[in-house]
């Protein structure tokens, strides 16, 4: 300890790690390079987990989902132009989730700005389409307060990403330590709650309803809302359907879910209350011909801005979604009411419920093989542990795996999202296994690829070896994207043709032996094919904790799902 003081120095990047940690940051995700490294090793000497990773936009897509899972962001951390463009994507996708998210990045020098230095480019403005708050900091001295206002600005309102650029010329500047004061952590965010009398009046639509929905979005799963919208749901018999990460805030199994008669209970709910869940594509932007065309919207939402996008809504209810439901409770307390358990709407609810999920039975229980989406969906499920993650993408695998695969706790369940973003598997499952790690020891994360989605960053299996998580990727393997084709197929279509001229857009390569990428790095690898060595391979990943593995799971290469009413993704028959 040197006996003056005012002569004892701190360098940039110690300043960035202590303004962090000061704000509750506890998780930093990234890839090192000139000129961050030294900011990643601060961070990590003040107890900052550090877990590096290949790619900065798998990086990205861990960080959001901490934000997601803990209310608080995570950091990504990344170096100058291609680092944080790659970054660009995860932030996107975090934005469009109302998700927190720190992108930290490393840019060129001050005193080489425009001259075309090393990995220059506009970070700050680049990264303003994909966040709320983008700004670099005008000193050393100004990082806490910046990085505070960054933190806050993640939380706060309706949640996103932000983005603080450090020139490489503050890394390892030396300030005097009594320059910087480190601004207090952020107040948790205000909790807002709606106007009574709009209370009142949703409470009055609702008593009204004919055939009433409360559709559960991930809004609801991040505002923690899960015991009041239980209480709701039971207290006033409400049927209720869950958005894709929206499963869980009540378990899929809960007896008032009608996940399994989707479309039905859109088409012809006369009354839908909205619980942070946008509409969207998702919800078919509330519009006929998937609603009625006088059906009665109540939102319920943080964004003032949400309200009344693509409908007018009966009442909005503009504040926290746990603090409004409680706000409902109380209505439902001063003059008791519940939904008619007998009425007809329950009755059409449930008769299709019964006769979608027998479809799926019938489909699971097909014999042939390959195998089908539904036949390897059964047999998983039949094994997942109640508490496990799901992490899920692709295309028919992510929209099948999820009328199959049960949520039963909130948060437990991470995909494509609303951006529908291809590539977030790996890291979403990375960020859920250090959490389970540190939270819940022995929790499972089971991430279930197609094979297109999971090339997307398939090298983060070398970072899940790395830090040994015992994870479980399943990948669904059709040979391609949507569809492919069996390798005798395939090879018939190219016969003396070049595959560089004649492969269908859509294919892979068929037969591709996912399971091997993770023998690469020491994980357990298997090659599945039929239903017993599938259900045998899953028995034995589940029972050991302490290996991740792979399983390539080969499915018919044409398989698709069941018959729809109305298609999920496309447009065209909106
Ligand atoms: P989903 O994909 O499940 O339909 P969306 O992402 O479309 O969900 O919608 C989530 C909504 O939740 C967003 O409009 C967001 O503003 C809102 N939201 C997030 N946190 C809260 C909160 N604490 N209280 C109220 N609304 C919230
Ligand atoms: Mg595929």
């Amino acid at each position: 300890e040197p006996s003056d003081r005012s002569e004892e120095q701190v360098s940039g990047a110690k300043v960035i790690a202590q303004a962090l940690k000061t704000q509750g940051v506890e998780y930093m995700f990234g890839v090192v390079g000139i000129p961050v490294i030294e900011i990643a090793v601060a961070a990590q000497e003040l107890g900052i987990r550090y877990i590096g990773m290949r790619n900065e936009q798998a990086a990205c897509y861990a960080a959001s989902a901490i934000g997601y899972l803990t209310g608080r962001p995570g950091v990504c951390l990344v170096v100058s132009g291609p680092g944080l463009i790659h970054a660009l994507g995860g932030m996107a996708n975090a934005n469009m989730n109302c998700w927190p998210l720190l992108v930290i990045g490393g840019s060129s020098e001050r005193n080489q700005e425009t001259m075309g230095a090393f990995q220059e480019f506009p970070q700050v403005e680049a990264c303003r389409l994909y966040s709320k708050f983008s700004a670099r900091p005008s000193s050393v001295e100004a990082i806490p307060s910046v990085i505070e206002k960054a933190v806050r600005s993640n939380i706060y309102g309706r949640p996103g990403a932000c983005y603080v650029d450090i020139p490489a010329d503050f890394v390892n500047l030396l300030v005097n330590v009594n320059s910087i004061k480190y601004t207090e952590c952020c107040m948790s965010p205000p909790v807002s709650m709606a106007e009574t009398p709009a209370v009142s009046m949703a409470a009055s639509v609702i008593r009204n309803a004919k055939q009433p929905l409360l559709i559960i979005g991930k809004g609801a799963a991040y505002a923690h809302a899960e015991e009041n919208i239980r209480k709701l749901v039971e207290q006033c018999k409400l049927p209720f359907l869950p958005t894709p990460m929206g499963k869980g805030v009540v378990p899929d199994n809960h007896p008032n879910c009608v996940g399994a008669a989707r479309s039905r209970a859109l088409q012809f709910a006369d009354v839908i209350v909205l619980f942070g869940a946008r509409l969207n594509w998702i919800l078919h932007f509330g519009l006929p011909p998937r609603y009625r065309p006088d059906v009665k919207f109540i939102q319920v939402d943080i964004c003032a801005e949400e309200l009344g996008n693509n409908v007018r809504p009966a009442v909005t209810l503009l504040g926290d979604i746990n603090a409004v439901t409680k706000q409902l409770l109380e209505e439902f307390d001063k003059i008791p009411w519940q939904y008619p358990p007998e009425s007809k709407w329950w009755k059409t609810l449930r008769e299709k419920m019964k006769s979608n999920e027998a479809a799926s039975e019938e489909l699971a229980s097909t014999k042939s093989l390959p195998m089908n989406y539904y036949t390897v969906f059964y047999h998983v499920q039949e094994q997942l542990p109640r508490d496990c993650f799901i992490v899920s993408e692709g295309a028919n695998t992510m929209d099948i795996g999820r009328t199959v695969l049960q949520n039963y706790l909130p948060r437990h369940r991470l995909d494509a999202g609303t951006f529908g973003t291809m590539g977030i598997g790996l890291g979403f499952a990375i960020a859920a296994a250090i959490l389970a790690k540190d939270r819940s020891p022995g929790q499972r994360v089971i991430c279930v690829e197609g094979d297109s989605a999971f090339g997307f960053s398939g090298m983060e299996v070398e970072t899940i070896c790395r830090y040994n998580l015992p994870i479980i990727i399943l990948v669904v393997n059709n040979n391609g994207i949507y569809q492919g084709f069996d390798k005798d197929s395939w090879k018939e279509m190219l016969k003396s043709q070049d595959a560089t001229i004649a492969s269908p857009p859509v294919c892979l390569l068929p037969n591709s032996h996912y399971e091997q990428v993770i023998t690469a790095f020491g994980g357990k690898g298997y090659f599945v094919q039929t239903p017993e060595e599938l259900q045998e391979s899953l028995r034995q990943t589940l029972a050991d904790t302490t290996k991740p593995s792979l399983i390539n799971i080969m499915i018919e290469p044409q398989a698709t799902r069941k018959a729809q009413d109305f298609h999920w993704l496309t447009r065209s028959n909106m």
